[in-house]
């Protein structure tokens, strides 16, 4: 059953540049332009009469954007919700700008072994994070530290969470590794290691989505009875201002915005396509967390109840449940 009847998320490229070369990522090879503050502008006005609450600002890497300041500060006018992950490679020169503008920071860590982060990042950020926490903290800020978790590094957990975390009482976000496309993403995650996570799950200041661990275990979604709702839950745009569905990842069709994203939106051509969300070949068997999140969020299904203590313990840490009320 669908408890909300309209989109909730954004998942807004402002650029699918990077100037990180992660492994496990093949966005920072394609090349992109950069939204203007203008398309957003129109944007944002769409987007609050479709439904939608949250907008994360995402690329590539979206500190890469000359004005992300100045499109952060529109999107809260707006009265969005913002969240935004970044490398934290250039967050240092941004963080005084940055301050109160986004209400969900995340800061990447793959390894708490500072070798071992920059051979995953493809460049030398591991110093670069504790910088940031260094500076947003003192700012009063309170990043949460987004750790990527795969079969060889689940037992790493807790030296992330004791040497990121705790000292500076920021929540530890378990970011279950998903495949797709041609994209290597090593061993993925064994039984055992989903196991490891659901408990890490259970500690304080650490948040797992326990539906995604639920969707693992059950082999992901199934195009006969799909549970992914990544259309008409969420709402990508791309750098080139052009609507992607039915998600980024698969990316089936592209459709120019030309300031008419309300109307686009509404068309039978984008409903049809919305449609065939979770049904498509390439749909057997996905995890992709990005999509899954707002679809367990919205719907109700086994995934639902396993998601929402987690969910209800993020807001609770976090104080952002307020802000969906507004
Ligand atoms: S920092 Fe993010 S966008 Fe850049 S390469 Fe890594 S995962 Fe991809
Ligand atoms: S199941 Fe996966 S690939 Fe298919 S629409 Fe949903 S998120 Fe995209």
């Amino acid at each position: 059953m669908r408890l909300i009847p309209h989109p909730v998320l954004c998942n807004y490229y402002v650029t699918y540049r990077c100037n990180a070369k992660c492994g496990f990522c093949d966005i920072w090879e394609r090349p992109s332009p950069y939204i203007t503050q203008e398309q957003a502008g129109h944007n944002f006005r769409d987007l609050k009469r479709l439904g939608v609450k949250v907008i994360d600002f995402t690329g590539g890497e979206p500190l890469l954007h000359r004005q992300i300041d100045v499109l952060l500060k529109e999107a809260k006018e707006h009265g969005f919700i913002t969240t935004l992950t970044t490398n934290t490679l250039l967050y240092p020169k941004w963080a005084e700008k940055l301050k109160g503008l986004v209400d969900m920071l995340h800061f990447s860590v793959d390894s708490p072994v500072r070798e071992e982060h920059n051979a995953s990042r493809g460049v030398a950020c591991f110093d670069f994070v504790h910088e940031s926490i260094r500076q947003a903290v003192a700012l009063g800020e309170r990043p949460d530290i987004l750790f990527t978790v795969l079969d060889n590094n689940v037992h790493q957990i807790e030296e992330v969470y004791n040497s990121f975390c705790r000292p500076h009482g920021l929540v530890l976000i378990l970011n279950p590794v998903f495949a797709y496309n041609a994209v290597e993403t090593g061993s993925g995650l064994s039984v055992s290691a989903l196991e490891k996570l659901r408990q890490w799950g259970r500690k304080p200041g650490v948040y797992l989505n326990d539906g995604f661990i639920g969707l693992r275990l059950d082999g992901g979604n199934q195009v006969d009875k799909p549970v992914c709702k990544a259309g008409s839950t969420t709402i990508v745009i791309s750098p080139e201002n052009k609507l992607v569905l039915p998600c980024y990842h698969l990316g089936l069709q592209e459709i120019p915005i030309e300031n008419q994203l309300y109307t686009l939106y509404k068309s039978k051509q984008v409903q049809s396509l919305i449609k065939q969300e979770g049904r498509l070949p390439a749909c057997q068997g996905c995890v992709i967390n990005c999509y899954m999140q707002p679809s367990f969020a919205t719907h109700t299904s086994r995934y639902f109840w396993q998601a929402l203590p987690g969910t209800l313990k993020y807001n609770r840490m976090k104080g952002t449940w307020k802000q969906f009320f507004r």
